[in-house]
C-alpha cells in the first residue's frame, strides 16, 4: 500500500471508531509504517472525528514525533510506541475509553466472548493495574515510556487488554483488524453485561472462540466497507 493509502486508511479508522461509538473526543488509533517498522503514524492531539491527512504525524519507537512542525502530539503516545516495541506482530493499535468495557476493568468480572463476533477475546482478558507500575497517585494516563512498557507487559501476547479505571487497548495485524476488535469488544461488553442480569452465561469455549475468530478475520473487508460508508458524512 502507498503511504498516502496508509494515511487515508488511518483517517478512515479515526472516523469509523468515532461513528461506531468507540472513540469520542478522546482516544486514538495508530498504524505501523509498513516500509519502516521502527516508525508509526498517529494523529496530532485532536478529536478523532476531526482528523485529516494533514494531522497525521510520524513517530519513532521512543514515542517522540519526527516531524512535529508545531503540531502537538497526544499525551499517551508511549502507549502505542511501547506496544510496537514489545510486539513485532502488531501493525495497529486502538486506545479508547469506550463505556461498556469500563465495568469489566473495575469489578473482577472477567470479560469473555459471549458470541462469535468477539471470539478473538479468547478465554482471559488481561487487566492493567497502573498502581503496580506508577504508584497510588497517577492521573491514570500512560504518560511515559515506563508506564507504556508496563502496559505492554500486561497485554503480553493478547489482542486486547483492559485498563482499570481508564479504558482499553486493542491491537491487530492491520488497521481493519484492530478497528474490528475495538468495535466488537465494546459490543461484547454490552451484551455480556445484559446477559449477566438475565442469568448464567454459556461463553464460547476456547475452540469455538479461536475458530470463530479465524472465520471472521477472513471476511474483514465486508464490515470495513460498510463502516467507511457510514462514517463518510464526517469527511
Ligand atoms: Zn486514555
Amino acid at each position: 500500500m502507498s503511504r498516502k493509502g496508509l494515511i487515508d486508511d488511518l483517517v478512515s479508522a479515526n472516523h469509523i471508531l468515532f461513528k461506531e461509538g468507540v472513540l469520542d473526543g478522546f482516544g486514538h488509533v495508530s498504524v505501523r509504517d509498513e516500509r519502516n517498522p521502527e516508525r508509526f503514524l498517529l494523529s496530532r492531539s485532536i478529536a478523532p472525528a476531526t482528523v485529516t491527512a494533514r494531522d497525521v504525524m510520524e513517530f519513532g519507537m521512543d514515542g517522540e514525533p519526527l516531524d512535529a512542525r508545531g503540531r502537538k502530539p497526544y499525551l499517551e503516545r508511549t502507549l502505542h510506541s511501547e506496544i510496537y516495541r514489545a510486539r513485532p506482530d502488531v501493525v495497529a493499535v486502538v486506545h479508547s475509553h469506550s463505556p461498556a468495557l469500563i465495568p469489566f476493568g473495575i469489578t473482577g468480572t472477567p470479560l469473555k466472548p459471549v458470541f462469535h463476533m468477539s471470539g478473538f477475546l479468547g478465554s482471559a482478558t488481561p487487566i492493567f493495574e497502573i498502581r503496580d507500575a506508577g504508584g497510588p497517585a497517577t492521573d491514570m494516563l500512560i504518560r511515559d515510556r515506563k508506564l507504556g512498557a508496563a502496559l505492554a507487559r500486561t497485554l503480553g501476547n493478547a489482542p486486547f487488554a483492559l485498563m482499570r479505571g481508564h479504558g482499553s487497548v486493542a491491537v491487530g495485524g492491520s488497521l481493519k483488524q484492530v478497528v474490528y476488535r475495538a468495535i466488537y469488544a465494546e459490543v461484547n461488553a454490552r451484551l455480556q453485561s445484559e446477559a449477566l442480569r438475565l442469568g448464567t452465561i454459556t461463553y464460547l469455549n476456547d475452540a469455538e472462540a479461536a475458530n470463530a475468530s479465524r472465520t471472521n478475520d477472513s471476511v474483514i473487508d465486508r464490515p470495513w466497507g460498510l463502516w467507511k460508508k457510514r462514517a463518510k458524512e464526517i469527511g
